[in-house]
């Protein structure tokens, strides 16, 4: 009797198997349909979602000349760092234009990314530039040189455009951390009036309360592989992937969120994409070693 009823629960209990690989395989790879992360069509699904649920998308020079006070409830700031492929950020400004954003883009002054038409037609579309600086790592610790250096590039860059903030570039594999060259008392002041800088913003903006969502390190979880580019921030979101982050943007966005985004590592093209994935995971090896 046993033998005579096996074959229809097995065909029944096959039946089943098959049914749940076969949706677990649909949903898995929808998933990876439509959040394929660092995609410039992703890019879009997540300014899409910042538009709809934030009033206030601010630039951060618009959010340093507030006062403390005066700053909205809620907020978000869009970061870029150039570090590579202006070409790249260009694509981002004209796409951010496009859904009515505005946001800031941060420029190394290197022969491959200084490229006084891409940093022009940027802020012509309404984006604030900013000067991504790496005087001290240029200069090999020597701060006096340092001062030199940043002052000679911030004019260059203030030919092509105005420049009212600064972040450093992380260079994770240089020992010298840019910052450090602020490290004296009335930095802030010295910016402001010497340089007419309102502001450093990792060290010049409390970010305690400010979620800092970034793709450093070709992931969403600051603390994994962020050598230098993270902040003191007391909201942890422990974001695993792109769709867990598409999620949060859609349904449940902090209230004031930091989105840093390196336009390098965004592409559509699938060789560009393939070669910059290989690059982050060198450099994440790289970086784990020290
Ligand atoms: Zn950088």
């Amino acid at each position: 009797m046993r033998w005579t009823n096996s074959p229809s629960r097995f065909k029944k209990l096959s039946r089943l198997t098959a049914f749940h690989y076969f949706s677990s395989f649909i949903r898995h790879h929808t998933h990876s349909i439509i959040v394929k992360d660092f995609t410039l069509e992703t890019y879009r699904l997540y300014l899409q979602a910042i538009r709809r649920n934030f009033d206030h998308i601010l630039r951060f020079d618009e959010f340093l000349n507030m006062e403390s006070g005066s700053r909205p409830d809620s907020f978000c700031i869009i970061r870029h760092d150039v570090d590579r492929k202006p070409a790249n950020a260009l694509k981002m400004a004209l796409m951010e234009r496009d859904l009515e954003i505005r946001s800031t883009y941060y420029f190394r002054t290197k022969p491959r990314v200084f490229r006084p038409e891409f940093i022009k037609t940027i802020q012509e579309l309404g984006h604030e530039i900013g000067y991504h600086y790496e005087c001290l790592s240029d200069e090999k610790g020597n701060r006096q040189m340092a001062m030199i250096n940043f002052e000679q590039n911030l004019s260059r860059l203030r030919e092509i455009a105005t420049v009212n903030s600064i972040s450093m570039h992380g260079r994770p594999l240089s020992k010298y951390d840019n910052r450090d060259m602020w490290k004296f008392e009335n930095a802030r002041e010295k910016l402001k009036n010497d340089f007419g800088i309102n502001g450093e913003i990792y060290l010049h903006i409390d970010y305690s309360e400010i979620a800092y969502i970034g793709d450093t390190g070709r992931n969403w979880d600051s603390a994994k592989s962020n050598k230098r580019d993270f902040v003191n921030s007391k909201i942890n979101l422990n974001i695993k992937d792109g769709k867990a982050l598409l999620d949060l943007l859609q349904n449940n966005p902090p209230s004031k969120l930091v989105f840093q985004i390196h336009p390098e590592r965004w592409t559509d093209n699938k060789m560009e994409f393939e070669i910059q994935k290989l690059r982050d995971s060198a450099v994440n090896i790289v970086k784990s070693f020290r």
